[in-house]
Order: structure tokens, then C-alpha cells, then sequence
């Protein structure tokens, strides 16, 4: 069984590559975000606030997180791909990842998948915290321009009302949690290999992930 970890900051194409890489090597996809935003869509549904730490840790030890390969998202068996995707949802899911009891629960969720199957797994502490082991390490990065660009794309595709400067925004402070938090913080280490797709086609970088796990 083999394992490829995928981080980088929000909007640097993570999920698009490492579900293609994942597609290519039939190895199966594991987007990570998307388990910390179905725990902030299921506290924004009960009510709870970003400090109600004990209830949010529940919420996630009771929750069944169903994900495809095609990147579909099921929480408790409702399809939540998209609901998981609102600004609100966004905007609380950095401030709820900084619980470290949440960090715990959801690593051991994400380890299990590794159990299984081979894996594409992508997220902000994969390469460090999750599986610091992986047989490949990568860091998905580009620049904050870039990243807006692509994301505010994204929004007109699905008719998401936004304008670059308030992505752009967004992004910063998004950037700004995950980099600083206590556990888990999104890092560059000197074993990751590292790609800046800022002037990279979607392709391009597929191939290089692929050359470089040798398959
Ligand atoms: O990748 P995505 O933007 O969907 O991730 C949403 C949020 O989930 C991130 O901003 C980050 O705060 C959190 N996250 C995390 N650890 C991961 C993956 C995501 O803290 N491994």
C-alpha cells in the first residue's frame, strides 16, 4: 500500500491534481478539507460557536464522513458536496481546525483510510502530522494572485457572487490561520517536494507528481 500526501494553502489546485493523480494510479482520494468542512457545517447546524470546543469533538466522533473518488462528500449519507462549499462554511473552518482535540479525532479518521487502500491524500498536515512517513511528500504551493484568480473563477462558474479583492481577502486570512496555528499548521519541510503551479498547466503538473512516483 502506498501513500502520496499533497499539501498547500487554499485555492493552489490541490484537489483537482491529487484527485487525477489518485484517478490515474487507481489509488483512492482523500480530500481532508472536506472532513473539516463537514465538522463546521454540522456546528453551524446545531448552533454551537467556534469555542464550544467538547460539542465540536462530538459532533465529529458521532459523524459518518463518506468520501468518493470523484470527490463526492457524504455526511451521515446526505450528499453535502456543496453545502460544504459556502462562504460560511469557509469562513469558520480555519478557526474550528484549530481545535487540537479535533485534530486528533480526524487524524485517526484519516489514517484508517490508509488501511484500506493505496492513497492520494491532500490536505494542510498530511506530509507533517498525518502521514510525516508517506512514500511521497509534496507541497502544492502558488501566489496569493493566482490562487484568487483561479478561486473567483471557481465562483462564476457555480454563479458565487464575489468579487477578486473579497477572495483575495478571504484567502489571506484563510493563509494566515492555517500557517499560524498551534497543531497542525500548514509548513514547508525540507523533505516535501515542492512545486509552485503559479505558471503551470493543470496538466503539467499531473505529469510531474507522476514522473516523480515513478508510475
Ligand atoms: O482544503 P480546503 O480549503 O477545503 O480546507 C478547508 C480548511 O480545512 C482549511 O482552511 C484548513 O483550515 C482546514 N484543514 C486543516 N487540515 C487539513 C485540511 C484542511 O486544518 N489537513
Amino acid at each position: 500500500m502506498k501513500i502520496i500526501a499533497i499539501d498547500g494553502p487554499s485555492g493552489s489546485g490541490k484537489g483537482t491534481i491529487a484527485k487525477e493523480v489518485a484517478k490515474r494510479l487507481n489509488y483512492t482520494y482523500i480530500d481532508t478539507g472536506a472532513m473539516y468542512r463537514c465538522v463546521s457545517l454540522m456546528s453551524l447546524r446545531e448552533n454551537l460557536k467556534e469555542t464550544d470546543e467538547k460539542e465540536i469533538v462530538d459532533l465529529l466522533k458521532k459523524a459518518d464522513i463518506r468520501l468518493t473518488n470523484e470527490g463526492k462528500v457524504f455526511l451521515n449519507s446526505e450528499d453535502v458536496s456543496d453545502k460544504i462549499r459556502t462562504m460560511e462554511v469557509t469562513h469558520r473552518v480555519s478557526k474550528i481546525s484549530s481545535i487540537i482535540a479535533l485534530r486528533e479525532v480526524m487524524r485517526e479518521k484519516q489514517r484508517e483510510f490508509a488501511t484500506k487502500n493505496s492513497i492520494v491524500m491532500e490536505g494542510r498536515d498530511i506530509t507533517t502530522e498525518v502521514f510525516p512517513d508517506a512514500d511521497y511528500k509534496f507541497y502544492l504551493d502558488a501566489s496569493v494572485e493566482e490562487r484568487a484568480r483561479r478561486r473567483q473563477l471557481q465562483n462564476e462558474e457555480k454563479g458565487i457572487e464575489s468579487t477578486y479583492e473579497e477572495v483575495k481577502a478571504a484567502i489571506e486570512e484563510r493563509d494566515y490561520d492555517d500557517m499560524h496555528r498551534p497543531v497542525g499548521a500548514l509548513t514547508r519541510t525540507d523533505d516535501q517536494i515542492y512545486i509552485d503551479s503559479s505558471n503551470m498547466e493543470i496538466e503539467e503538473v499531473i505529469n510531474f507528481i507522476l514522473e516523480k512516483v515513478g508510475e
